[in-house]
């Protein structure tokens, strides 16, 4: 069955993977307007609606809460070849059906699959394709394919019946449009690029290499010195200028490594442009990989996947299967998605963050710990994408056990729009290091901080400039920086425009904090001295996280209680939070009351609490009876 041999492929590539400008930006806003809502943390509800032979679960999908899907479509079609020109149409006509039925059902978007890279079975890719259909391209698919500095041909990383084709080749191009075509007339609302990776050892085919040639002109890295431009025109004049090309590459192996970063960026870009000539606000996003909580740089290093390059083209920004689904384990020790959250806002240009987790491997997440997760993504400013393909005997037990949480964050969105993080620290991620390391120190302060519960923000060198023509009354320093007192960066890392931002930070009473040389739980320990009194202090076990937000007039507190056990693929048992005092600091007065909010309480439950004043803020201090999985406090 198609969707099986879609599956395996998938799951296998992910299985591999462990590890691992502009015109982009006018019609990129365009999109992000009219989806807007749709895309807004708490109103968005994304889900996978295949898994493995488990497929078309867009009822399922819809009736757990989902409105977004992400739907094999006929994406799986177009990386074994295309069949026969009626089957496709036999197919086509079902995706159609399907899609509408699923419209029917509240699924507001439905968003296409398509592989930026796999031929399968490149044997018997074309076997079908008509005379006029072959036209179209210049070339057979088998020279579509990444190749090495030789001009042989790269064998998938992946191994099996997959064959990588090279982003930049313009007939795979071509082929990619056709089915984004297919996919958007089928019903499809955007496209879900997988696998957009450049081999480890990277593509030396002419179109790299062209390109690459292009990139060294445009970057302010000095151009190839080639004795003439490669040209398509004289044969042995290519094949010269190629090799020299190729030597160059060889020679500055970090300035190639950048340039390989930027191949999926620009085939999203080109995908995007002409989606929006089928369907104008087609929504394009990736498969942006992320598998581990350590490899932000590394993936860019090692298959190209640079999140802070590929969002560039993105509308929003996809992330799997990290095996970081929040939970306690047996023995004890905690897992959270709370600091990927925060490097990926910090490089997405402001794009919507979407996350899927899982553990120990399993595409099946136990009840409890999906709305766990729902509720953790949400507290990141983030949203969770679910994978609601269970077999038929868990699916409404299932669907009962999610859907009140889906409800819960609708009814109460206002919570999670135009909100800012409280940050006690802001943490610099110097995103442009992955060239130099595949090691991200500030993941690891990251982590730290989280399993500290300090209030904090990543920021990255976008966001590194001053506000020159700031308003009276209104700081110079950019947010988040504008708004913590602490930040932690490395004063090596830091070029002269953001020394002298640094520096005009420290200059009106900030506190740089270096972690040079020391382990991040070291630095926790200054960071915290630095900080003073911090946001919130919790009186309560170390597995509750409590992530504060403010809103005009009002503070928003979310708490989860990480305290919850995986058994299996559906059970998982909770060791609920009890009397826990939180003493919060909010920045208005008077206080009027304390709200607890939560998908497993009544609503709108007023909490007792007492008010201090504290250095010119009001510290609010109240007692949460009960927390089994996650509750919001809304204090006005
Ligand atoms: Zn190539």
């Amino acid at each position: 069955m198609i969707l099986s041999s879609y599956d395996s492929v998938r799951i296998s590539i992910h299985r591999f993977c462990l590890w691992i400008l502009f015109p982009f930006a006018v019609p990129q806003f365009c999109a992000i307007a009219a989806h807007e809502k749709d895309l807004a943390v708490g109103i968005a509800g994304h889900a996978f609606d295949h898994l493995g032979n488990i497929g078309n679960q867009a009822d399922v999908a819809a009736a757990s809460g989902a409105n977004i899907i992400y739907v094999s479509g006929l994406g799986a079609l177009g990386y074994q070849g295309l069949p026969p020109e009626q089957e496709f149409a036999r197919q086509k006509n079902a995706v159609e059906a399907y899609l509408a039925h699923a419209k029917k059902q509240g699924i507001r978007l439905a968003i296409g699959y398509i592989c930026a890279t796999s031929i399968v079975k490149l044997n018997t890719f074309d076997s079908n394709w008509s005379v006029g259909f072959r036209a179209g391209f210049h070339s057979r698919p088998s020279s579509w394919r990444q190749v090495d500095r030789n001009g042989k041909v790269l064998k998938s990383w992946y191994g099996g019946d997959y064959e990588p084709a090279c982003m930049n080749n313009p007939d795979w191009r071509a082929y990619e449009k056709f089915m984004v075509r297919e996919q958007l007339s089928a019903g499809c609302d955007g496209i879900f690029f997988d696998n957009p990776t450049v081999h480890p050892e990277g593509c030396y085919c002419e179109h790299c290499m062209r390109a690459f040639d292009r990139f060294l002109g445009g970057t302010g890295i000095p151009r190839a010195r080639t004795s003439t431009p490669l040209r398509e025109d004289a044969t042995a004049r290519q094949a010269r200028t190629l090799a020299e090309l190729r030597d160059y590459v060889v020679a500055h192996p970090k300035e190639f490594m950048q340039f390989r970063c930027t191949i999926a960026r620009d085939f999203f870009a080109e995908m995007r442009a002409y989606a929006r000539t089928i369907k104008r606000d087609t929504l394009i996003t990736a498969n942006n990989s992320l598998n581990s909580a350590d490899v932000l740089f590394s993936q860019c290093r090692t298959y190209a996947y640079n999140i802070h390059e590929m969002s560039k083209a993105e509308d929003y920004v996809v992330v799997e299967d990290q095996s970081s689904q929040p939970r306690t384990l047996s023995n004890g020790n905690v897992i959270e998605y709370r600091p990927a959250y925060k490097q990926l806002t910090a490089i997405s240009h402001g794009k919507p963050v979407i996350a899927v987790t899982i553990a120990d491997g399993d595409y099946h997440t136990a009840p409890d710990l999906v709305r766990l997760a729902m509720a953790e993504a949400a507290a990141n400013g983030a949203s969770y994408l679910s994978w609601p393909t269970w077999p038929a005997n868990q699916r409404q037990r299932m669907i009962d056990a999610i859907r009140p949480q889906a409800d819960f964050m609708r009814k109460h969105a206002a919570l999670f729009k135009d909100a800012s993080a409280r940050a006690d620290v802001v943490l610099f991620l110097p995103f442009r290091k992955w060239a130099e390391t595949g090691n991200c120190l500030p993941s690891r302060i990251a982590a730290a901080l989280t399993r500290g519960n300090i209030q904090y923000e990543v920021m990255c060198e976008d966001q590194m400039t001053a506000k020159d023509n700031a308003r009276r009354g209104e700081s110079p320093l950019p947010p988040p920086l504008s708004r913590t007192k602490v930040f932690i960066a490395d004063p090596h890392d830091l070029n002269p425009t953001e020394r002298d931002l640094v520096e005009r930070f420290t200059g009106s009473g900030g506190i740089l904090v270096s972690p040079e040389g020391q382990s991040p739980d070291a630095l926790l320990g200054k960071v915290k001295d630095a900080i003073g009194a911090t946001s919130i202090v919790s009186h309560g076990p170390p597995t509750l996280r409590a992530v504060v937000w403010d809103q005009a007039g009002r503070t928003i507190v979310h708490c989860l209680n990480l305290n919850i056990q995986k058994f299996s693929s559906f059970e998982d048992k909770i060791t609920p939070a009890t009397d826990v005092e939180l003493e919060v600091r909010v920045s208005f007065r008077p206080v009027h009351e304390v709200r607890i909010l939560s998908a497993e309480r009544p609503s709108n439950e007023k909490l007792q609490f007492t008010v201090r004043s504290d250095a010119g803020r009001s510290v609010v201090k109240t007692v949460v009876p009960r927390l089994n999985i996650a509750a919001i406090l809304v204090i006005e």
